[in-house]
């Protein structure tokens, strides 16, 4: 028999390899900056162009390497972190497999200058593809320079698949952000093609995260402090009042290392129970300290999830410590940074209870009521979010579905005889959807008998659902989410027909931010702009908004844009199209009504007669279940 095994070549396996470690220009910037912190750097400079697809360049003042060490580093597995099995349950350091050097070099065109302090001459080494072509001496300061182009250039298909330069630098500076956020005392300088994005000198961790994230969160900062013999919790949470729908201030760090464990994540929102709505996120920079034998450290180079001995333990310490710093901060709300926060006594304070939080509903408001007086200022704007004036473009549907209850009531035989499809003459692709056909027929539940909208067969459950008899069971629909869809579909027909009209304000509103936010602001400002925003950006952490599209009112904009913002992090935006539903949906979704909300019952009637006469009335925006019908024959079921 022939021999048909072979042992794959250095460089083809070492391609294979990279597959995993290096996905994007962001996980050179990992791999990299890692290295450079791990070098005991003081120093370290980052460079990209294009969003890193042209160019990767790390910079740093640590060890550097010995001319054995520059070629050596470039082997599989080759690491000077690590020697022993039982080395790897007291890792400190950020890397320990020796893979990162092997599989960049695999994929991209390296070049790199290293020198150690007792070397006179350094050393530059050409690698590319995983062939070493060029190895001399240089003149180049201490430290090492690392210079990564063309990532994937010998590997057309993945290079392809890079998404634009802003969405990479995007990737590039969240890495970039992990690793100063939790490295305070190195200063990182940052430079996209040329132009420096971040200089953070040396300073404290609380500082630091103020030269990243703007001057204006200092005040929102609150400590958090919690040592026992098992671990170590420090760091910050937010005031409740700054949680957003976007996520972007969310870093926990265990032993100096940027992780996301949902279990602990869940223990923050835990602590903020009753101090938040549903649907925000509280911003939080906490690091963990614990044993390095107790968390597993087998982490993949990409991955930032970690195992904990005692998860339970440790959920249960950083909940209640947090729970702590809130309560306390009620008293001492503004954080002196000059002050050293581990002299505070907290417990001098414990004695102060937190206020309640409560939520206020207007239980007068009705936003569905047709109007005929003018709006006082109180109500107008929900009412022009859920209320359509009778010359509205939704008005003129209702008709349509009127004839098919009609239909319904002169048709004594009911349900089967019914063709929903006749009376739904919209065209919607929904009408090929069994349960469609079944709801269009459940239109028993508006009682025939009334004038127009007729069922008084309706009520609100648990302030999420309304619940309406239908003529053969009971059809339960969620609140916000059938808000959601009427709201949409008005938005995207407003957009597509008045080509995003914009009103001006009276006076220009100015809004915060933070300064990455900004950031993607300005990436946004031009589509923004074709959906009949007027802004610019004032400073670092300013945006000032002069227009606004028509549909939206000025007291919801602050939530729109972060919205808008949550949505983008998403993803990335495309054509016009995908930019305007992107806004329609980030619209009908900060305006819309909300579980918990109180409704009347004209109120219920109006949205449920709105509900139908949108072109999908089936499933949210977002693609959720709007409606579901129970049986009466699922119901005998439950009688036998
Ligand atoms: P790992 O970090 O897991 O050890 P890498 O492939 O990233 O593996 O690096 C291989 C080795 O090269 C490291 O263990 C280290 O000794 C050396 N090295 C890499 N980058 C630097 C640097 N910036 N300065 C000094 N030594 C470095
Ligand atoms: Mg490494």
């Amino acid at each position: 028999m022939t021999q048909i095994i072979k042992r794959l070549e250095a460089h083809v396996a070492n391609q294979i390899a990279a597959g995993e470690v290096v996905q994007r220009p962001a996980s050179l910037v990992k791999e990299l900056l890692e290295n450079a912190v791990d070098a005991g750097a003081t120093e370290i400079t980052l460079h990209i162009k294009e969003g890193g697809k042209l160019l990767v360049q790390v910079i740093d003042n640590g060890v550097g390497m010995s001319a054995q060490d520059a070629v050596m580093c470039f082997e599989r597995h080759a690491t000077s972190k690590l020697q022993t099995a039982e080395d790897l349950f007291k890792i400190q350091t950020k890397g320990f497999r020796g893979e990162a050097l092997a599989s960049i070099a695999a994929i991209a065109q390296v070049v790199m200058k290293t020198k150690t302090h007792d070397m006179e001459l350094g050393r530059e080494i050409h690698i590319a593809a995983g062939i070493l072509a060029e190895h001399t001496e240089v003149v180049t300061p201490k430290g090492t320079s690392f210079a990564v182009n063309n990532l994937f250039y010998n590997i057309p298909a993945r290079r392809n698949f890079l998404k634009s330069k802003q969405v990479e630098q995007r990737h590039i500076t969240d890495e970039f952000h992990r690793l100063a956020l939790v490295h305070p005392g190195i200063k990182f300088t940052y430079f996209a093609d040329g132009a420096p994005l971040f200089v953070l000198p040396s300073t404290s961790f609380s500082q630091r995260i103020v030269q990243i994230f703007g001057k204006k969160i200092q005040d929102k900062l609150v400590p958090v402090q919690e040592e026992t013999p098992q671990l170590k919790i420090s760091g910050f949470v937010l005031k409740p009042e700054s949680a957003k729908k976007s996520k972007g201030t969310q870093f926990f760090f265990v032993n100096q290392r940027f992780v996301k464990i949902s279990s602990l994540h869940f223990a923050v929102v835990n602590a903020f129970e009753g101090l938040i709505s549903n649907g925000v996120h509280p911003g939080y920079f906490l690091q963990i300290d614990v044993a390095p034998q107790t968390i597993d450290i087998n982490i993949h180079p990409t991955k930032t999830e970690i195992k904990f001995e005692d998860e339970h333990t440790l959920f249960a310490i950083l909940r209640s410590a947090i729970k702590h710093s809130l309560g306390q901060f009620n008293v001492a709300h503004v954080l002196d940074f000059e002050r050293d926060p581990n002299l505070d006594n907290p417990y001098e304070t414990l004695k102060t209870p937190a206020p309640i939080p409560h939520i206020s509903v207007d239980a007068s408001f009705n936003p569905f009521e047709i109007q005929e007086k003018p709006l006082s200022s109180k109500q107008s704007s929900k009412q022009l979010q859920g209320t359509y004036s009778k010359d509205s473009s939704f008005n003129k549907k209702p008709a349509s579905w009127e004839l098919l209850y009609s239909n319904i009531h002169n048709d004594s035989s009911g349900i089967n005889s019914s063709d929903p499809s006749d009376s739904f003459t919209e065209g919607s692709p929904v009408q090929t959807n069994s349960f469609v056909e079944e709801s269009h027929m459940q239109a028993g539940f508006f009682d025939a008998q009334a004038p127009s909208k007729s069922a008084h067969h309706c009520f609100q459950l648990g302030r999420k659902y309304l619940v309406s008899s239908t003529k053969s069971g009971l059809l339960v629909i969620h609140q916000s989410r059938a808000h959601q869809r009427v709201l949409y579909e008005r938005f995207l027909t407003n957009f597509t027909h008045q080509e995003a009209a914009s009103q001006q304000l009276l006076f220009p509103k100015e809004l915060s931010f933070t300064i990455p936010e900004i950031k993607r602001i300005e990436e946004l400002i031009a589509p923004l702009h074709s959906l009949g925003f007027n802004m610019e950006v004032k400073d670092d952490q300013t945006l000032s908004i002069s227009g606004i599209p028509v549909v939206l009112q000025e007291k919801d904009l602050s939530q729109v844009i972060q919205d808008f913002l949550s949505t983008y992090e998403a993803g990335h935006l495309g054509d016009h199209f995908s930019q305007t539903d992107i806004l329609a949906k980030a619209l009908a979704k900060s305006m819309g009504i909300k579980t918990g909300d109180v409704l009347e019952l004209s109120e219920q009637l109006n949205l449920i007669d709105e509900l139908f006469a949108c072109k999908e009335f089936l499933i949210s925006p977002f693609g959720k279940s709007v409606m579901t019908n129970l049986q009466q024959t699922d119901l005998d079921l439950k009688f036998l």
